[in-house]
């Protein structure tokens, strides 16, 4: 019942891939990591989380930025929300270790939540060995969405499964952890070793650009790292106040002419301390609601911000509505994002 993963040992030694690693540490070249999600980064698909590179009880990340959590071993994925589904597909050639189906797709909310999945963290997850000591583990897919069992050789994009929120998951995503010789590895550092010289780096408040020498990743990692610095993953029109659960699961309903209120929301992720988000509605006779925003009082992982107004007449007003919102940094803009949508008459 509360066994971890359910791991179906491939029988006799796994022999992969070519050339032997030499013991003295790893080269870039062991094992290159293509995204384990097929979507549109920075579009439908955002890295919320990436591996905490502090060993004691605070956090730290690879981007200095804090974008995550203590204990954190990988780099979440995230969808907008829980009515999305994305498939999860194998970062890199190897076998299949171990695969679990069976949890059931829940939010956690509570800490009685917690407790629920506690041991069991991963959720429906996938574990893939990629010879020379590396694996991958691809954690909180959607119940029934597995597509492969222990056993199976797999190319790098291949399909897993699709992501969900099995496990411990606040939100819809897939964890990819990134594993040689059982240790955590962070995949825009490369190695092991790596960790420590970058905490030192974010904790001495570096000023200069970081450099990646060896990131796992194939190709650009930029779009990979604009997350970790905030950004605004979603902006819409809702008939009321906006609630982040409700937006986890895609539950807001647009307005309509009759609707009791008129809202503009905003969702953004790792926002830092003195962050500002600012909200501006505009209708077809003019702002219909303004919003300057507190700044932020700690580095928040996610955010929702609201305006609107509550009907007053017997119908809104027919035409177009537009929502700005701009993440204001240092007194600058740092992000901006418009939604339009249309009334009938
Ligand atoms: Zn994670």
């Amino acid at each position: 019942m509360m066994r971890l993963l359910n791991v179906t040992l491939v029988k006799g030694t796994i022999a992969l891939g070519v050339g032997l690693m030499s013991a003295n540490s790893s080269s870039a070249a062991d094992l290159e990591l293509g995204l384990p999600i097929v979507c549109k980064l920075g579009e439908d698909c955002f890295v919320q989380n990436y591996v905490d590179i502090d060993p004691g009880s605070e956090v730290q990340t690879a981007t200095c930025f804090r974008a995550g959590y203590d204990g954190h071993k990988g780099t979440d994925f995230r969808v907008l929300d829980t009515a999305e589904t994305a498939d999860v597909v194998a970062s890199a050639p190897g076998v299949v270790r171990g695969v679990r189906d069976e949890m059931p797709d829940r939010l956690v909310v509570s800490e009685q939540d917690r407790q629920r999945v506690a041991d069991k963290e991963c959720g429906n997850g996938v574990v893939i060995a990629h010879g020379g000591g590396w694996e991958t583990q691809y954690c909180h897919l959607r119940q029934g969405s597995l597509a492969v069992s222990g056993g199976d050789r797999v190319e790098r994009g291949q399909k897993l499964g699709q992501v969900g929120y099995s496990g411990f998951a606040a939100f819809p995503h897939v964890h990819l952890s990134v594993r040689k010789d059982g240790k955590t590895v962070d995949p825009f550092l490369g190695s092991f070793d790596q960790a420590g010289p970058r905490l030192t780096r974010c904790n001495e408040g570096t000023s200069e650009t970081l450099s990646y020498d060896q990131p796992l990743w194939q190709g650009d990692i930029e779009p990979l790292l604009a997350d970790a610095e905030g950004t605004i993953i979603q902006s819409g029109f809702a008939d009321g106040p906006v609630k982040s659960l409700d937006l986890e699961q895609g539950l807001a309903s647009q307005p309509e002419s009759r609707s009791p209120a008129l809202v503009f929301f905003a969702r953004l992720i790792n926002l830092q301390k003195g962050d500002r988000v600012t909200l501006r509605v505009e209708g077809p006779e003019g702002i219909l609601a303004e919003s300057e925003g507190e700044p932020v009082e700690r580095q928040k992982a996610q955010w929702v911000a609201f305006a609107g107004r509550k009907l007053r007449s017997a119908t809104w007003p027919a035409g177009d509505y537009t929502g700005t919102v701009t993440l204001v940094r240092n007194g600058e803009v740092f992000r901006q994002k418009t939604s339009r949508f249309a009334l009938d008459g």
